[in-house]
C-alpha cells in the first residue's frame, strides 16, 4: 500500500478493527487495502453521515427514500451512494442535502 501523495510504502499496523496503513509524512490512511483518505475527508465522512442519519432518524422520511432520493441529488446510481467512499466534496453535498431539508 503506498500513500497517494507521497508514492512512499505506508507503515502497516494489525488492530483490532483490521489492518491500518498509515503514511509516514502526511495523515493518510488506509483500512485493509482500501483507498486511503486524509483526516480532513474521514471528518467529512463522519459529519456527512451524522447528517443523514439525521433524516430518517427524525422521520422525515424513511432511510431508504432518504438514500433515494440523495442518490438523486448527487446524480449517482443508489448502488454508488455509500458515505464510506464519498470524496471531501461529495460529503459537503451530503451535508448541504440534510441542512436544505432540515430548513424547508
Ligand atoms: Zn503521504
Amino acid at each position: 500500500m503506498k500513500c497517494p501523495t507521497h508514492k512512499t510504502d505506508m507503515q502497516a499496523t494489525d488492530t483490532k478493527f483490521g489492518k491500518r496503513f498509515a503514511c509516514s509524512l502526511c495523515d493518510m490512511v488506509s483500512w485493509n487495502g482500501n483507498t486511503p483518505t486524509d483526516q480532513k475527508t474521514r471528518e467529512a465522512r463522519m459529519e456527512a453521515h451524522e447528517a443523514f442519519d439525521a433524516i430518517w432518524k427524525t422521520g422525515i422520511m424513511s432511510r431508504a427514500k432518504a438514500y433515494r432520493v440523495l442518490a438523486g441529488e448527487m446524480m449517482r446510481p443508489r448502488a454508488e451512494v455509500h458515505m464510506a467512499q464519498f470524496s471531501y466534496d461529495e460529503c459537503q453535498a451530503v451535508i448541504r442535502f440534510a441542512e436544505e431539508l432540515f430548513d424547508g
